[in-house]
């Protein structure tokens, strides 16, 4: 570089040995303060200036770094040639002007300053900061000095760069690291959920198992009150068991690891509506599976996929008044399988559509003790359509019932 710079502008050897000295300070100093520092120091001693000052920084706010006037560090470039130089995007000098343009009128200044020079840094179209000089002789810059400062300047401009890069990269590897340790948390997290319920379900399937050895009779009759508050006993057991699974599954499905097959999209229907109906039956709740052809398939996993029909249709039987009617059609759409899952329920508030696929979000907060659940269920729902990347997204009106709508890629 300092060959082609020497060609380039003629340089006599001292003004190249300048320019190798600030070269190599440049490559071997990381931090942009400590050379401008230096430079400055060699720049106003080398050209017998009065005053050298390098604003650098953000492209909006260049700000004073260090120099050898009394503003302080931090100061914006003032008015004037600084400016001048930066909207031009090239070396101005007060020679430019006939030599008395009025930003020679300093107040710190104790004798007249009488030429200025400023030179933008650019980095390609980017202004990362100016070079200013003053000087008390007039037109103190000659042809030569002028190209050797524009020289320095670029030297500059890739200390400024260089340092932004290694703060970028320090920041990178600093996120980088945060996110492995996220993911270790993450499993971490996991494991202590599926140990802690299998500590809760151990006791739950014994006393499962013991409400059940008394209500079968074997440990003595039972009156019939005692059988029904026996069945009380052990529906809440198997809630209880239900939310612990859900709440497993949906750790579990941070590290999912989907097992794909070709699904006819009628018999992940099918199965999911079996599991429902006799929940549907009690409320009086018509399930309705619009005709589809056997041919309409889906890639994915079966179990997962399965599982986010099921808590769909969960949610529209619980919501649903007794006698309604949940309605399921699924249809071809381009490269996708559309399922909708309509009902006649509560409905929801426009406000809230996007927020029920949210972990433990429930439009009203009394939601689990008038219909049980614990908001778990859409946000496994989505989990398990992110993980296919498909789509899913509800519509609804409030005391009119609501759509849950389901994209998923037929390949
Ligand atoms: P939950 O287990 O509480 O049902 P979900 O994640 O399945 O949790 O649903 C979150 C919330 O979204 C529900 O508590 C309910 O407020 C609302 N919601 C979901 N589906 C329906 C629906 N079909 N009709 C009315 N509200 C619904």
């Amino acid at each position: 570089m300092t060959l082609e710079a020497a060609s380039a502008f003629h340089l006599d050897m001292s003004h190249l040995a300048l320019v190798n000295e600030v070269s190599a300070m440049v490559l071997a100093e990381t931090s942009s303060e400590r050379v401008f520092a230096r430079v400055v120091e060699r720049i106003s001693e080398f050209f017998d200036l009065a005053a050298v000052a390098v604003y650098s920084g953000d492209p909006l706010t260049l700000q004073l770094q260090c120099g050898g006037i009394p503003a302080p560090v931090g100061s914006p470039v003032p008015d004037g040639l600084a400016h001048l130089a930066l909207h031009r995007g090239e070396l101005v000098t007060s020679a430019d002007f006939g030599g008395n343009g009025s930003a020679l009128q300093l107040p710190w200044t104790t004798g007249a300053m009488r030429s200025e020079a400023a030179v933008p840094l650019l980095f390609h179209d980017q202004r990362v900061g100016v070079l200013h000089l003053f000087s008390d002789r007039e037109a103190a810059l000659d042809q030569a000095s002028i190209n050797t400062l524009s020289t320095l300047a670029r030297l500059l401009v890739v200390s400024t760069v260089q340092e932004r890069w290694v703060k970028e990269e320090a920041l990178s590897q600093k996120h980088h690291r945060a996110y492995e340790r996220l993911h270790e948390f993450a499993a971490f997290k996991d494991q202590i959920l599926q140990n802690i319920s299998h500590e809760l379900r151990t006791p739950l399937t014994l006393a499962k198992g013991y409400v059940e050895l008394v209500n079968t009779g074997q440990m003595g009759d039972v009156v019939p009150e005692q059988e029904q508050t026996l069945q009380i006993v052990l529906g809440k057991i198997d809630e209880i068991v239900a939310i612990i699974d859900r709440t497993v599954s949906l750790s579990a499905l941070n590290s999912l690891s989907l097992e794909y097959s070709c699904i006819p999209v009628a018999d992940l229907l099918n199965e999911a509506l079996l599991l429902i109906e006799s929940r549907a039956a009690a409320s009086s709740i018509q399930l309705d599976l619009r005709p589809i052809g056997p041919e309409l398939c889906l890639q994915g996993d079966r179990e997962q996929l399965g599982r986010a029909c099921f808590n769909i249709l969960d949610n529209s039987v619980k919501f649903s008044p007794s006698g309604g009617r949940v309605t399921v059609e699924a249809k071809a759409e381009a490269a996708y399988v559309h399922m909708v899952f309509r009902d006649e329920g509560i409905g929801i508030p426009q406000q809230q559509l996007a927020q029920i696929f949210d972990t433990f979000y429930q439009v009203d907060g009394s939601s689990t003790r008038r219909f049980g659940g614990l908001g778990l269920g859409l946000a496994v729902v989505s989990r398990v359509v992110r993980a296919h990347k498909g789509k899913v997204w509800a519509e609804s009106e409030v005391d009119r019932g609501s759509a849950i709508h389901m994209l998923l890629p037929r390949e």
